[in-house]
């Protein structure tokens, strides 16, 4: 049994309390919130400096891009980002890419994550992810701008959901964009779902050429499907992008990015930012007036696009671009990731959860980048 407190305590499902305690087993499961260090034998205490949190959600991540770590340049825009990808996969061996999975998964893992929405292609995260360390909400993903394979591709990463649901993990067959998806597909893709449990994640106005291609019908991403012959019907009839997501007809949706959106206009979904990802690929950050802080979550992206895979990090640039209190943006850390991804038993210091339990340090109000892993 432990008794930690530090100057705050941030439950999250309430207020946040001064010198409160939080009371765990040994095994991390909350027993108890005691509203005053001072009910507590002083010998039990273990006192901290700075606030404590429950673990982080890294609403957004892909762990099989890590191999990829300093492999693409700042700035390079998102068309030239995903063919560099493209190419670069075939220069790396098996053994290496394993390699930079595991060493990922190390630094979420000190870096105070507990569960991660990853976005799959492969199975080349499997073997982690069995082990059991953090938890995972897999999000395989359909890529698809070619007509004629579309149904192929379908067969494909229906088998790779079959590996991952044989392994006991949490898989839901997801569209990657509304600019790599047609109509046809985004209906297979929201009939394919189980049930009202589980969540589409999709990648939504993360270029601004991903704005030009639907309204205008021109720009980088336009000329890029255009010149390799991708399926017309994926722009011809559709005028943004939020259009799209519609044709999902589906309730719990999470858009990732929406760094060029200029409103949001589904109460009810749910919203990811991956701002140091942003500011990689496309030098710039989603404006965050329009989202809903209740519904809001974050994510680091992948190694091709961020240097590290650190939610604090990431909340630093929430914190430094918005007027949110330090609860607030704790919320978008944990519990708001947490209820978007069906972690029932993480996000908040509720009794009888195990939520991972982070102490970060905080000057004048502000959350500092120093954070330690206590449970
Ligand atoms: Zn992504």
């Amino acid at each position: 049994m432990r008794f930690l407190t530090a100057d705050y305590l941030f439950p999250l499902y309430r207020n946040p309390i001064k010198e409160g305690v939080l009371q765990i087993s040994d095994e991390g499961k909350v027993i108890d919130i005691i509203d005053h260090r001072s009910k507590i034998d002083f010998k039990k205490l273990e006192i901290y400096e700075g606030i404590l949190c429950p673990g982080f959600i890294n609403a957004h991540c892909h762990l099989e891009l890590s191999f990829l770590k300093g492999e693409i340049d700042k700035g390079t825009k998102l068309v030239t980002f995903i063919n560099t990808i493209r190419k670069k996969r075939n220069n790396y061996s098996q053994e290496d890419i394993l390699k930079s999975i595991e060493h990922a998964e190390i630094e979420m893992k000190k870096n105070g994550i507990v569960a991660v929405g990853d976005i799959c292609n492969n199975l080349d995260t499997i073997i982690q992810k069995k082990k059991g360390n953090l938890q995972y909400y897999n999000f395989v993903e359909f890529f698809q701008i070619f007509k004629e394979k579309e149904e192929e591709t379908f067969l494909k990463i229906k088998e790779i959901q079959k590996k991952f649901i044989e392994s006991k993990l949490k898989a839901t067959i997801v569209p990657h964009s509304p600019y790599t998806v047609s109509t046809e597909m985004m209906g297979k893709i929201s009939k394919n779902i189980n049930s009202q449990n589980e969540l589409i994640s999709i990648h939504v106005e993360e270029s601004k050429s991903e704005i030009e291609l639907f309204k205008n019908k021109k720009g980088a991403l336009y000329d890029w499907l255009n010149n390799i012959g991708a399926n017309p019907q994926i722009w011809f009839k559709r005028n943004s992008s939020r259009a799209v997501v519609k044709e999902l007809n589906f309730k719990k949706l999470m858009l990732v990015h929406n760094t060029f959106s200029k409103k949001v206009d589904f109460e009810e979904n749910y919203y990811c930012v991956c701002p140091k990802a942003n500011l990689y690929i496309e030098k710039t950050l989603p404006n965050f007036s329009i989202f809903n802080p209740k519904k809001l979550c974050v994510g680091t992206d992948s190694l091709a696009s961020n240097n590290k895979l650190c939610i604090l990090e990431e909340i630093l640039e929430i914190q430094k671009n918005t007027d949110y209190d330090i609860n607030s943006i704790l919320k978008i850390a944990s519990k708001n990731g947490a209820e978007a991804l069906g972690f029932t038993e993480l996000g908040t210091f509720s009794k009888g959860k195990k939520p991972g339990v982070n102490l970060v340090q905080y000057k004048n109000n502000k959350l500092q980048n120093q954070i330690k892993v206590l449970a």
